[in-house]
């Protein structure tokens, strides 16, 4: 078994101590050693990462912006390789994981735009022979701590564009599926970034608490399950830096009578069944208004579910892959137990799934619940797995009731043909990120990703305009070059013109 190692000022290093195994969930086998980093580890990078600060921070942009474009055509020369180290690790189709990289990238293209995100705010003549300006300036050296279902993508939404706008960046990816993560950041180091700027260290919750506690780590960006998130926002802000913590999601699909049933239910399976279920915007609850649209959501797509393709993530063609271990796999089947005791109806049972060739995999067929009510834990709970619970309702607001009163907040969407119904509901519903007759309004990179109640914690969203705001502080400067025959007497009372 390969030891994958850190990447500390710009070496690979390996760590002797506590180390964990990385698994390729298609076949149940442990396939790396992962080393857990110690907080002496953490330090160094630390250390190196200060070192950087000064030189990288007064880089112009424009050259900060270079390195992005270089590494920009790195990853696109990389897809496959970085594709396939994804699946192999995460269980994600080749497809799904092309995908995700392609929605990374788009993060780096926004970054190559630094001399003009960062141009700042100028007012001339404030008041006699005063000119006043709005700086933006980087944190220092800020930390990034991500989850294992985008490995690629969501450290992409941090690094790049807090590098660009001139701090040094650590980066703490998930333990479970670290290897495209680590490539992703050398390649970066290939296009030109000085070392120390970034550096990759893994671990668990000793080296995430180790950043928390330094008073070097300004600022953290964190990405993962609700709990993990208020405690790092909470531990974070106790000691004075900036968080941005984005958590859990529960998000839920209305299916209003006028909806283009046959559209809404192509887009459907993609949402739920996608990457296993194990995303964030995932759809994981259908709120059908009126039972006729309920009876016509089940019976078509049924038979759907039943004729998903699935295999070993790195085979071609398929519709889905494994979860990505076999606790998660004995969780998910676990809510499905609990579903069933507490009187849904489970329509489509994927427990059982066993793959010719991968019978060691971590696979779980798609679920149906139909009949599914509020009160029920796999309606108020995560699953985080390929199950799509069905509730049924009477009304647009009775919908809309339903999602304002669940505790996440992440995304949401409505398939509608009636344009008053769609306002309605983009206007007043409590969610971050909603879509109409899309299922996973994820957000493009030049607009910023979060959502609302329980699914953030901190008041700025991921990437995009949001991302500069986080990763840079704005110092106002106001200047005044006096005519050189003027005197100018003390003024005692406050400013003013
Ligand atoms: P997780 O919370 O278990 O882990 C996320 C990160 O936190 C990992 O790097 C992990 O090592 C670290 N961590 C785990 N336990 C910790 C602890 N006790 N103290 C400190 N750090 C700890 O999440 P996951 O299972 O990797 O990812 C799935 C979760 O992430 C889901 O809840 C999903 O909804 C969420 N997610 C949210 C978004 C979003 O944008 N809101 C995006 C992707 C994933």
């Amino acid at each position: 078994m390969s030891v994958i190692p850190h990447l500390i000022n710009g070496e690979l290093v390996t760590e002797t101590g506590r180390s964990t195994d990385v698994f390729n969930p298609s076949t149940g086998q442990a396939i790396h050693k992962l080393p857990l980093a110690s907080r002496e580890t953490i330090q160094q990078a630390i250390d190196a990462a200060k070192a950087a600060f000064p030189a990288w921070r007064n880089t112009p942009a424009a050259k900060r912006a270079q390195v992005m474009f270089r590494f920009k055509q790195l990853l696109e020369q990389n897809e496959a390789r970085i594709a396939q180290l994804i699946s192999e690790e995460h269980g994600k189709t080749l497809e799904d994981a092309a995908g995700e990289l392609k929605r990374g990238i788009e993060n780096v293209e926004f970054a190559c735009a630094a001399p003009e995100i960062l141009k700042g705010e100028y007012s001339r003549n404030v008041g006699p022979n005063i000119d006043a300006w709005s700086d933006f300036q980087p944190l220092g050296v800020v930390a990034g701590i991500t989850p294992f279902n985008f490995p690629a993508m969501v450290p992409l939404w941090m690094y790049p564009l807090a590098i660009v706008c001139g701090n040094c960046f650590i980066l703490k990816p998930s333990e479970r599926d670290p290897s495209s993560t680590l490539l992703i950041a050398q390649l970066l180091l290939e296009a030109g970034l000085p070392k120390g700027v970034l550096s990759v260290v893994h671990g668990d919750k000793a080296a995430v608490d180790a950043l928390i506690e330094a008073p070097e780590v300004k600022a953290l960006s964190f990405v993962g399950s609700t709990p993990i998130a208020e405690y790092i926002y909470a531990e974070g802000t106790k000691r004075g830096k900036r968080v941005q913590a984005l958590g859990g999601a529960k998000n839920h699909a209305v299916l209003m009578p006028d909806a283009d049933l046959d559209n809404a239910v192509s887009a459907l399976m993609g949402a739920a069944y996608g990457s296993c279920g194990e995303r964030c915007m995932a759809i994981s609850v259908a709120v059908c208004v009126g039972d006729q649209v309920a009876d016509a959501l089940v019976a078509k797509l049924t038979p759907q579910i039943k004729a998903l393709k699935i295999g070993a993530g790195t085979s071609c063609g398929l519709d889905m892959g494994p979860l990505v271990t076999g606790a998660a796999r004995d969780k998910v089947s676990g809510y499905v137990e609990d579903g069933v005791a507490a009187g849904a109806t489970l329509v489509v049972d994927g427990r059982g799934l066993s793959v010719a060739g991968h019978e060691n995999g971590f696979f779980l067929g798609g679920c149906l619940f139909d009949n599914v009510t509020p009160e029920m834990r796999i309606y108020k709970e995560e699953i985080f797995g390929p199950v799509l619970c069905v509730v049924r309702v009477n009304s647009l607001e009775e919908a809309m009731q339903l999602i304002n009163d669940h505790e996440y907040g992440n995304g949401t969407c409505i398939f509608t043909r009636d344009g008053e119904a769609a306002r309605l509901f983009c206007d007043e519903i409590e969610v971050g990120m909603v879509g109409v007759n899309v299922p996973l309004p994820v957000p493009v990179a030049y607009h910023s990703f979060g959502g609302w109640k329980r699914s953030l914690f901190g008041d700025l969203h991921a990437y995009g305009p949001d991302g500069v705001r986080f990763y840079t502080r704005r110092k106002a400067i106001t200047q005044r070059w006096p005519q050189r025959a003027s005197h100018e007497a003390s003024q005692f009372a406050f400013p003013s013109l």
